[in-house]
């Protein structure tokens, strides 16, 4: 009740505007925001990017925003995100890129977000740049999973994200291994109707296993995005940690600790980080996902 809570909170423009524009209290969530935000410019999320390759670790970094709503509002932010692919490409930052459909276009509608979306795809194909599509609320499944398979057409570099607790997954999942891009399996951080999903629960991981296991028989990539250490060590169990074409990723300054003992294991590990401005609703979904976080959140917000 607690995380719904909160994550409808974060979706109410008028709190998220009256934090944004307070002098006093957005310096100090903007400093415990930083837990889980590498900085708010390009420069900050590549810095904080390089210093995790040299540690050993890939990274996927995306550039925060949601449901831009005007179209020179996702011009601007396709721009960024050409620059990102240029910058880590001529700093040879072992990265790829990873955003929503909705902040280049998709909250305007399904052509502006094809068109941006075959505009990544060619640049980031010209510097050897992988792209992730992440997926967002049920009502925008279908748009997401069509643009991605437009462009998967023309491009192998595109991947896309599918969530384990929407019950239509298992279906999208099978048509999903027709295209050549890697899939990230999610658990899902949404709030959907209770009839069209598999909430948390053992339920949800024997089926995660379950999608998990359909890809490493197609012999398909696969991004294994959780921070579950139970389920992480069924699926280490099942032996898919050693394919070549299978990668742990886990969210910046979320369980450090796990990500890190896979990594000294010799699993590929990647960690996935952002940056930008519009970090609020992003920083209320974690903190909604862990109640240890809110109490840590506080003490980083008045701690000097
Ligand atoms: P849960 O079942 O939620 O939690 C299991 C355990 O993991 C918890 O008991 C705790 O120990 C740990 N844990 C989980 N979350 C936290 C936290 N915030 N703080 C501390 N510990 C935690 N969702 C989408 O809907 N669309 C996307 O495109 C998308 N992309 C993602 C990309 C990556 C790389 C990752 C890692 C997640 C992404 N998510 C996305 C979020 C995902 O759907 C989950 O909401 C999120 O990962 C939490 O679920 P979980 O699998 O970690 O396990």
């Amino acid at each position: 009740v607690a995380a719904n809570a909160l994550k409808t909170i974060a979706r109410n423009n008028k709190i998220k505007h009256y934090v944004e524009n307070s002098k006093e209290l957005y310096p100090i969530l903007q400093k415990a925001a930083k837990r889980f935000i590498t900085g708010e410019t390009k420069e900050e999320g590549i810095q904080k990017a390089k210093e995790l390759n040299t540690k050993g670790y890939p990274v996927s970094l995306e550039y925060i925003g949601e449901n831009t709503s005007t179209e020179e509002e996702c011009l601007k932010a396709k721009i960024e995100m050409i620059q990102l692919i240029e910058d880590i490409s001529s700093q040879r930052i072992d990265s790829i890129i990873s955003f929503d459909l909705s902040h280049i276009g998709l909250s305007v509608n399904e052509d502006l977000a094809e068109k941006h979306m075959k505009e990544l795809a060619e640049t980031a194909k010209q510097r050897g740049c992988y792209l992730m599509i992440s997926m967002e609320e049920s009502s925008k499944t279908n748009s997401i999973l069509n643009i991605y398979k437009g462009v998967s057409k023309l491009y192998n570099n595109v991947g896309i994200t599918l969530q384990v607790n929407l019950k239509r997954s298992l279906d999208d999942l099978k048509e999903l291994l027709q295209y050549p891009g890697k899939i990230r399996l999610v658990k899902g951080a949404y709030k959907e109707l209770p009839e069209n999903i598999i909430p948390r629960s053992q339920e949800l991981n024997v089926r995660y296993l379950q999608f998990a296991q359909i890809c490493v028989n197609a012999n398909h990539s696969i991004s294994i995005a959780t921070h579950d250490e139970n389920l992480l060590n069924d699926i280490k169990g099942k032996g898919y940690l050693e394919k070549e074409n299978v990668e742990l990723e886990m969210l910046y300054g979320i369980r450090p600790d796990l990500i890190n003992k896979f990594k000294e294991e010799g699993y590929n590990s990647r960690v996935y980080m952002l940056y930008g401005t519009e970090w609020f609703l992003y920083v209320c979904h974690r903190l909604a996902e862990n109640p240890s976080n809110i109490y840590q959140f506080i003490a980083d917000m008045v701690n000097p």
